[in-house]
């Protein structure tokens, strides 16, 4: 595996590559979510680029930058082991200048649910990966269902600017008591941990309300608030359709259920596809 931590070094690594190359972005401190995307990739395509890069673009004054969990020895082992032929990681002067020309989120979709309580965050976000997708120039990028707005969001700007690369959503991966994997699970003391299991249990709750027939969102809504009481701070529970847009009543094939919650300083985020 090669370690590339400038872009002539990527570009230079690539040049090696012959055949399909599968991509997966990430910010580091690799969990077992991550390596769903990479096994994936590697099945998938002849070669794969992994990026770690906490982009600091897409966080918010006051937020984690600092804090952001790094583990670059661990990540390198685990990409290492999985199969990965490039691990780019690099510095913030090699992906960004001073005065840059920046894209942003759509107006609707971009600035409800995780925009509304982040506003800046997808444009930052959106930045990076529209930088990372044309360096790795990757045939697919694998994204979680996890960050499913984002998801939503990047499949919109690989249309709108017709980019030529698949974009690949892969399924959230939990833990034994249904925890959804996140770097910033590693904030949670275990008593948090345990209060962290409200958001998937309100989504289970949702779903299984879905199961036998309840389709009324208000309805669903309130009993997953109720849940969500476990947390210290909700910021939403949402119902929407694909399209990231409201819905009054649940349709089966259509449907994102989201939670977003704080559990002492650490804020999570959780969804189900329906
Ligand atoms: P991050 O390092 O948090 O920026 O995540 C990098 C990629 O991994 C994103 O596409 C995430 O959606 C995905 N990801 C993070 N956690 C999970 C998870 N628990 N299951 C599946 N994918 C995940």
């Amino acid at each position: 595996m090669v370690i590339a931590r400038t872009i002539e070094e990527l570009q230079k690594a690539k040049e090696g590559l012959q055949g399909s190359i599968g991509f997966v972005p990430t910010m580091g401190a690799l969990h077992q979510g991550h390596l769903s995307l990479i096994q994936r990739a590697v099945e998938e395509n002849d070669h794969v680029i992994v990026s770690v890069f906490v982009n600091p673009t897409q966080f918010l004054e006051g937020e984690d930058l600092d804090a952001y969990p790094r583990r670059e020895a661990a990540d390198t082992q685990i990409c290492e082991r999985a199969g990965v032929d490039i691990l780019f990681m690099p510095t913030i002067d090699q992906m960004y200048e001073p005065d840059e020309l920046c894209i942003g989120a759509p107006a609707i979709r971009g600035y409800t649910l995780e925009g509304q309580k982040r506003p800046g965050h997808f444009d930052g976000m959106l930045q990076v990966v529209m930088k990372l997708l044309n360096l790795s120039g990757a045939d697919r990028a694998y994204f979680g269902k996890k960050d499913a707005q984002q998801l939503a969001l990047i499949t919109q700007m690989v249309r709108n600017y017709f980019m030529n690369v698949e974009i690949v959503p892969c399924e959230i991966i939990r833990d034994e008591k249904g925890l959804a994997l996140s770097s910033r699970n590693a904030y949670l003391s275990s008593e948090e941990k345990e209060r962290a299991l409200a958001l998937s249990r309100a989504l289970k709750r949702a779903t299984k309300l879905v199961m036998a027939g309840e389709h009324n969102t208000e309805t669903i809504k309130k009993e997953m608030l109720d849940i969500l009481k476990e947390a210290d701070r909700i910021d939403y529970a949402a119902i929407v359709d694909r399209d990231f847009i409201a819905i009054e009543e649940v349709e089966i094939g259509n449907t994102i259920i989201l939670v977003a919650a704080w559990v002492g300083k650490t804020r999570l985020i959780d969804n189900v596809w329906i």
